[in-house]
């Protein structure tokens, strides 16, 4: 059986990290075992869902390497889940129910009062036709709940969590449609998940509760209309918190966008959330297959994971010490080749940074003031200066010999008058791209002060 997995946002914003994360581990559960990666737009909602959060989806998924093999969208989809409904209403698990939302808020908080958990009474259930009646002549739409069987012992294996158990009779019947007709979540996912085949469900713990509830649908979906279809299984990985332990707004809201703005590598985003709250190290690993080769939900854990941004910017650089010039060609300042991307390469955290250092190269530089000592010995090495494959080895050999000066005393004054800092990219590859003009100039300058 073809593995097939999806990731289902719903387009009421921009996808944020822990968004990006269950996508990224849908993506690999798919690539691993050879299978599919679905889009599903979760676009019920038509009042919250909007078009350029669709757009800003499939962008976000494209950036980031994660193009699904097919997209489906639920707006599109209405008469299967129409056709669902009456299926399960014939088989008597939708029932129609009357009680406005405040009605429902005082029983939640009688309950609550009495110290009793706030579960669905099934007031509607034990209505008669008559006070049906009653309430449709009024005027009064019922919304519609899903009938759960309180015999039916609910159970599956978590991918992530290993074996879980609930009571249906410990759960609320869950409204599935409201009176308007929209439909709310549940239905439309497990009507989705058997339509499309999906083998794999992997999504936030926040949904263990839906699964427990959707595992009896997808038992009388099966039944009632899609008798080819199977349960798919299991897995709810542990939410992503910030590194402070808790589930912070900022994660919310920080997405594809923001990498951008800071310069993220997309391969630095994956290789963190590929492993973040697993059992295996975070590594700067930019090698896509190597990632899926690794991943494995049995080394997910059940603790929250931690985000944390200065890990993301420590594996932001070592991803891009990795990056080949051909592939960042495009963003790198005019005039820098393949020789100037590797020489200042080692020093980036950003890609962005390589125009700071690539100045070094093409002037004008800012020189400190030298004490009289170094001018003296620069102004030697205006005449030291020859050109060659190896300007600097030759320079600094040449020096040291006829100055005697060695380590920082030969290194820093030359660093300094030719680059104007104190550190930055090897010399041996920085001053062949200077150039034997502007390497004279500059030591010349620094020379008469
Ligand atoms: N649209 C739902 C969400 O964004 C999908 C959950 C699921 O994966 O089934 O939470």
């Amino acid at each position: 059986m073809t593995t097939i997995t999806r990731f289902a946002p719903s387009p009421t914003g921009r996808l944020h990290v822990g968004n990006i994360r269950t996508a990224l581990h849908n993506w690999m559960l798919a690539r691993k075992a050879g299978g599919r990666f679905m889009l599903r737009i979760d676009d019920t909602d038509a009042e919250r869902s909007r078009e350029e959060y669709v757009d800003a989806i499939r962008e976000d998924l494209a950036w980031l390497g994660l193009s699904p093999d097919g997209e489906e969208r639920q707006s599109l989809r209405l008469a299967k889940y129409e056709a669902a409904f009456e299926a399960l209403k014939a088989a008597g698990r939708v029932y129609p129910a009357y009680e406005t939302a405040q009605e429902l808020e005082l029983k939640r908080k009688i309950q609550l009062g009495r110290g009793l958990p706030p579960i669905y009474d099934r007031g509607a259930l034990k209505m008669t036709s008559e006070e049906r009646s009653a309430k449709e002549a009024e005027g009064v739409l019922p919304h519609w709940r899903f009938k759960l069987d309180h015999d039916e012992p609910i159970g599956w294996e978590d991918g992530v969590r290993g074996a879980q158990k609930f009571d249906p009779a410990q759960l609320s019947d869950p409204v599935i449609r409201r009176a308007d007709g929209s439909w709310l979540y549940m239905l439309p996912s497990a009507v989705d998940d058997l339509d499309m085949g999906v083998t794999d469900v992997l999504r936030g713990e926040d949904h263990v509760s839906n699964t427990a509830v959707q595992i009896q649908m997808f038992t009388a979906l099966i039944a009632a209309q899609y008798a080819a279809a199977k349960m798919p299984s299991f897995a709810h990985e542990a939410l992503l918190v910030g590194k402070e332990g808790k589930l912070s707004k900022r994660l919310g809201s920080l997405g594809c966008d923001a990498f951008r703005e800071r310069d993220i590598e997309p391969e630095a985003v994956i290789a963190l959330l590929a492993r973040l709250g697993t059992s295996q190290p975070v590594e700067p690993i930019a090698e896509r297959a190597r990632l899926v080769d690794t991943f494995d939900l049995s080394t997910f854990g059940r603790a929250p994971a931690k985000f944390d941004d200065t890990e993301l910017d420590r594996l932001n650089a070592a991803i891009v010490h990795q990056i080949d010039f051909a592939e960042v060609e495009g963003r790198l300042p005019d005039g820098m080749d393949e020789a100037g991307w590797h020489a200042v390469r080692p020093n980036l955290t950003h890609v962005t940074e390589a125009a700071d250092w690539w100045r070094l190269v093409t002037g004008p530089v800012e020189q400190p003031d030298f004490s009289d000592e170094d001018r003296a010995f620069l102004a030697l090495a205006v005449d030291a200066l020859t050109w060659s494959d190896t300007p600097w080895q030759d320079l600094t050999a040449s020096l040291k010999e006829s100055t005697g000066r060695k380590g920082k005393d030969l290194f820093l004054p030359l660093r300094r008058a030719l680059t104007g800092m104190d550190h930055g990219p090897d010399m041996k590859e920085l001053l062949p791209l200077i150039g034997e003009d502007r390497s004279r100039d500059r030591l010349r300058a620094a020379a008469s002060g």
